[in-house]
């Protein structure tokens, strides 16, 4: 198996030395990693490569991120990723509001806050209070994202976890960590077992597989 990654490392958004742990599980797990290799095109038998090389390939998994549908760019201004400009409200007029992966929110340096579920919930809480307070004739709160970290799996009891700058693990410790705190924001006492007895179950029954397509 190849992992094409369009930038320096793997993992961007983490430490580097959490992109070095990806690189060398992934590795050790027979995975070819190449970084600095952006796809430009995919033709049905391979990808080419923005340095000029090709890579054949009868099955590819295309996981570079998504954008928002472009049929709402009319509402407003809109970022590469077509998710929508929002003030420090998360407001695009005084009665409409955006949240989650379709709203463009900067962070402390400018960049957009990532598409994932913590940025999406406190949005949606935040606003929901809002709607309270003009109801109660107060004025509006100013967001502010509280940054609780950041998990990847790599694979079986092999993650990383950071949750402050000092504070990073690796392993089984953080894939453990990563299992305990999904069941724990899932919804429902009932998904929390079904999906906990599948867990176990997947864990439990697990082998090595390797699909063969000519
Ligand atoms: C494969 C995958 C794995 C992910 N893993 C993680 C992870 O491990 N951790 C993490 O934090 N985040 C993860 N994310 C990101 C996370 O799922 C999103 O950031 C989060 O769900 C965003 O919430 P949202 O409410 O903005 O959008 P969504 O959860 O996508 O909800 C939008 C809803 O709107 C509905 N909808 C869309 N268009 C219309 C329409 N025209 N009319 C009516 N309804 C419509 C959709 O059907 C959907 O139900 C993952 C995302 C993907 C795709």
């Amino acid at each position: 198996m190849t992992l094409l990654e369009a930038g320096p490392r793997l993992l961007p958004t983490f430490h580097p030395q959490s992109s070095k742990y990806t690189l060398k599980t992934l590795t050790k797990m027979g995975v070819h990693v190449h970084v600095d290799a952006a796809v430009i095109e995919a033709t049905p038998q391979s990808l080419r490569l923005k340095d000029g090389s090709e890579i054949f390939a009868g099955t590819r998994i295309w996981a570079a991120g998504v954008v928002a549908p472009p049929h709402w760019k009319f509402l407003g201004e809109t970022d590469r990723g077509n998710r929508i400009k929002v003030n420090s409200h998360l407001q695009i007029s005084d009665s409409i509001w955006v949240v989650g992966d379709v709203a463009s929110f900067p962070d402390n340096d400018g960049r957009p806050l990532p598409m994932v579920a913590p940025v999406a919930i406190q949005q949606g809480k935040h606003v929901a209070r809002q709607i309270q307070r003009r109801e109660s004739s107060k004025p509006l709160e100013v967001f502010k994202y509280r940054d609780k970290g950041q998990m990847a799996t790599i694979g079986r009891r092999k993650a990383v976890v950071e949750m402050r700058s000092w504070l990073r693990f690796q392993g089984s410790l953080a894939w453990l960590t990563w299992l305990a705190l999904h069941l724990a924001y899932l919804s429902g006492g009932r998904n929390r077992t079904s999906i906990f007895a599948d867990w176990i179950w997947n864990y439990l029954v697990w082998t090595p597989r390797r699909t063969i397509i000519d």
